[in-house]
């Protein structure tokens, strides 16, 4: 056994579990367990790399505009733009949109067909609305997750991979951790950051599971004729039924799918790939050459689709970092701060004033009549 009492144990490498890592290592003594060979392996290594403004609603906007300064500060920000396409008969969602969104702080503007058309080439003529939402960039998603693995390694915290927690118990204020290969460490706090293994960590520990759900999404890359421009933005159905983006003359094409699933190496079904293509043949006639890579993998939600950051009220030392969804990158920045503070019990400072915490503490789920007792 380890005879160093850590401050935080982080459960998972990926993009949660690095960046609040890396927030927390210059103010205490914290350990990063990885059950994989290398961090990043899950969800952090498979997503569309793209920062959204309306991205998982309005719930999730603070999150996402406080990230976006960090981001373009550090330079991991790429422009893009994106467009939310309709027919007429999607007036109705389009307006809705845009009324959800409005007074939120996200910058978007209702575009017509010609609008649309000069934006994305070989659309069919039924598209006719359009949002338009200059923002919206590409994410150096492995270039911030490694500034992040940089920082937590020269705050001097310690990261494990190959160590897959097995075993959480708390004895005198402290967490026994022991992993599936019969290492032991210690820890005041256990940060659960195990994306969609987070209620079985919590399980593990003896906490109430959130129902935190993982959902599996599939991306294909298309080869196109004629290639796809650089600067087509990311298009995106009012109505959640795909989007598409280029990369290097290629698409990347998903069907927005949501398929519930058991925590795993999520891989794509030949089923999602196949209705992608077919939703997206209804909306553009590109001519599709091949489909040279697929794959898929998992966004976990807690019920109500915002991310869960906070201690657990009823376990004490077990720290909630999980159910990032679809935007645990776009908002990773903010987040890890965010969470971080919270964990430290230290205030705002400049990149998290403007979000209000008690949106994502786990409390919300520990209503009088559901709290266990004793
Ligand atoms: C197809 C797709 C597209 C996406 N596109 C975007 C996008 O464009 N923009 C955006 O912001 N987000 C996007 N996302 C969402 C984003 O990828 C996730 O929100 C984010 O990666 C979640 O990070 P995480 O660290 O919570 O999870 P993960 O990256 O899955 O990390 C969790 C880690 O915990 C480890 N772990 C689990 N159990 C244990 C254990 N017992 N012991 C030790 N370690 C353990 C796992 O091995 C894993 O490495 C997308 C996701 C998908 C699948």
């Amino acid at each position: 056994m380890s005879q160093t009492i850590y401050d935080f144990a982080v459960i998972g490498a990926g993009m949660a579990g690095a960046s609040i890592a890396a927030e927390l290592a210059p103010h205490a003594n914290v350990l990063l367990l990885e059950a994989e060979d290398a961090p990043g392996y899950h969800s952090t290594g498979r997503s569309a790399a793209f920062w959204e403004e309306c991205y998982g609603g309005p719930g999730v906007v603070p999150l996402t505009l406080a990230s976006g300064r960090y981001l373009r500060e550090h330079d991991f920000l790429r422009p893009r733009g994106a467009l939310y396409v309709g027919r007429a008969e999607d007036k109705g969602s389009m307006d809705r949109f845009v009324e959800t969104f409005s007074g939120t702080g996200v910058t978007i503007e209702r575009l017509d067909r010609a609008g649309l058309a000069a934006r994305v080439p070989h659309t069919r003529d039924d598209w006719c609305d359009a949002i338009w939402e200059p923002a919206c960039a590409d994410i150096d998603v492995a270039g911030l997750h490694q500034h992040y693995l940089k920082s937590l390694k020269h705050g001097g915290a310690d990261l494990v991979c190959r160590a897959r927690l097995g075993a959480a118990t708390r004895m005198n204020a402290v967490w026994q951790l022991t992993t599936e290969a019969g290492d032991t460490y210690r820890a005041a706090t256990l940060i659960n950051a195990a994306g969609a293994w987070a209620d079985t960590i919590a399980g593990q520990a003896g906490t109430r599971p959130l129902g935190i759900d993982p959902k599996r999404r599939t991306v294909a890359q298309l080869r196109v004729e004629p290639a796809a421009p650089d600067d087509l933005p990311l298009v995106l159905d009012i109505n959640g039924e795909f989007y598409f983006k280029s990369d290097n003359g290629r698409l990347w094409l998903s069907p927005h799918d949501e398929i519930p699933t058991v925590p795993c190496d999520a891989a794509p079904e030949e089923i999602d790939v196949a209705l992608a293509i077919d939703r997206f043949q209804q909306v553009t006639d590109w001519k599709i050459e091949a489909v040279e890579r697929r794959w898929a993998g998992l966004r976990s939600f807690a019920p109500d689709r915002l991310p869960v950051y906070g201690h657990d009220p009823e376990v004490e030392g077990f720290f909630w970092f999980a159910g990032q969804g679809g935007f645990g990158i776009q908002t990773a920045p903010a987040a890890a701060r965010l969470a971080s503070q919270l964990a430290l019990g230290s205030g705002p400072d400049d990149l998290t004033r403007s979000i209000d915490p008690q949106a994502y503490a786990p409390q919300r789920f520990f209503t009088s009549a559901t709290a266990r007792t004793g």
